[in-house]
């Protein structure tokens, strides 16, 4: 069997790297060159991702470039803790959740996919797809076509194959919050008492807007401001620079407890000017042996902290579908139910959480009574202690 995998984000590499564990021969195609791993901002991958990328063998490469992170904890604006957000058990090898920069995983799945022989083609997009009998074919934009028995939409929250295989497919949807982070060089040693604890993001609901730092080991301090306002614009953007980012972020934290002004006035900004859209029910995941999977089929708001979870646990069951069943068809059917509850249960989880980022002082309160009585180790486990067995055989019934 032939697979095109479309997209070398975090599903792209990870999907043909699961393929070739079960004996598919799968190509990546992606439309940009040769991936940055120092561009764009930092994220936090829970134990539910980490136990697919262990699936895939990969566990080790993401551990060489996390920080361990244990918990999220919630600071009210007057500096009083509101609670603390377990992340799930760590795996079985005591690796707990890990905060690392996107691109540079990124990058290094695609590597190792290179590295285990599965071909990549780099800076041409996919333009079109159709079924021809048995097969795909797929139109790039430099001109070229290719042709496999099944094309994976591995292409994120844009994602063509999505409209490719149902045109009236729902776009993502603007939930409010504008993303913007940086990175403060040797920030540790602007931070004293709980805001200097490693192994845990510290966030703010700050009278303005929601901030959160981590410091990592080498003492350097990551962070990101959540800023509510309305969509900034392509002319807004291209009229600001940097500089003026980070000043207008510094008066929005301005006065607010906690240490988010200092490290944004002494950091450098990564990611700039994001806003932050989420994706839920799309009503169809496959036709004519195409498929999407990972922020192309179900995007969680990045408030969630789990959508690189859910691409990562996407490539290992699609995967094994296609080991397991007689038929393409057959795979595509049994994957939808095997993850269409549990991924649109965490997009709307990662809504209602965008939707609290700056909530006034009686909201606060009951934000206390949420994080004390709901949203506790037990009540997440779901979420965070979701394990995937390769080798569990999967069938029709
Ligand atoms: C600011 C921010 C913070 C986040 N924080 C977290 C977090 O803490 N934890 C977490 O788990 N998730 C987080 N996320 C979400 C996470 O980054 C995504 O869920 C994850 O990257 C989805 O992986 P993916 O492979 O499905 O898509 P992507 O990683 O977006 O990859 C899609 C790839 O497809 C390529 N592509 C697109 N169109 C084409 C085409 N026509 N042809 C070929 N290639 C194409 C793109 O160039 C890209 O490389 C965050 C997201 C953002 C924006």
């Amino acid at each position: 069997m032939k697979a095109l995998v479309i997209g070398a984000g975090v599903a792209g590499p990870l999907t043909a790297m699961a393929l070739q564990r079960a004996g598919v021969d799968a190509t990546v195609i992606e439309r940009h060159d040769h991936p940055d791993p120092e561009a764009g901002s930092w994220f936090c991958i829970s134990p539910n991702g980490l136990d697919a990328l262990d699936a895939v063998g990969t566990l080790d490469l993401a551990r060489d470039l996390g920080s361990p992170t244990r918990r999220n904890v919630l600071v009210g604006a007057t500096g009083r803790e509101l609670g603390t957000l377990p992340l799930g058990a760590p795996l079985a090898n005591d690796t707990p959740a890990l905060t690392m920069k996107r691109s540079r995983l990124t990058a290094t799945l695609a590597h190792e996919a290179e590295e285990r022989g599965i071909r990549t083609l780099w800076g041409a997009g996919l333009a079109d797809a159709h079924r021809e009998g048995d097969h795909v074919v797929a139109a790039l934009t430099d001109g070229t076509t290719h042709t496999a028995d099944v094309l994976i939409g591995a292409d994120g929250v844009n994602s063509p194959t999505r409209r490719l295989i149902d045109p009236s497919a729902p776009e993502a949807r603007y939930v409010g919050l504008t993303n913007f982070g940086g990175v403060t060089p040797g920030g540790a040693a602007l931070l004293s008492g709980p805001d200097a604890e490693p192994e845990q993001w510290r966030m703010v609901f700050g009278r303005r807007a929601f901030f959160g730092h981590h410091v990592v080991p080498n003492g350097d301090v990551v962070w990101f401001v959540n800023w509510p306002r309305p969509l900034i614009s392509p002319g807004e953007r291209a009229a600001t620079t940097h500089e003026q980012w980070r000043e207008q972020l510094v008066d929005l934290m301005d006065g607010d407890t906690g240490p988010a002004a200092a490290l944004i006035e002494a950091g450098t900004l990564d990611l700039v000017a994001d806003n932050t859209h989420d994706l839920g029910h799309v009503p169809v995941w496959h036709r004519d042996r195409m498929v999407v999977i990972g922020d192309a089929a179900h995007a969680p708001a990045p408030s969630s902290g789990q959508g690189a979870s859910m691409a990562a646990e996407d490539a290992v069951v699609l995967a094994q579908c296609l080991r397991d069943l007689p038929s393409i068809d057959e795979a595509l059917a049994a994957y939808e139910p095997r993850r269409r509850a549990r991924v649109e249960r965490i997009v709307k989880a990662g809504a209602r959480s965008s939707s609290t980022k700056s909530p006034g002082p009686l909201q606060q309160q009951l934000l206390r009574a949420v994080f004390r009585f709901a949203v506790t180790e037990k009540n997440t486990a779901w979420m965070y202690d979701h394990r995937i067995t390769w080798e569990d055989r999967v069938s029709v019934r």
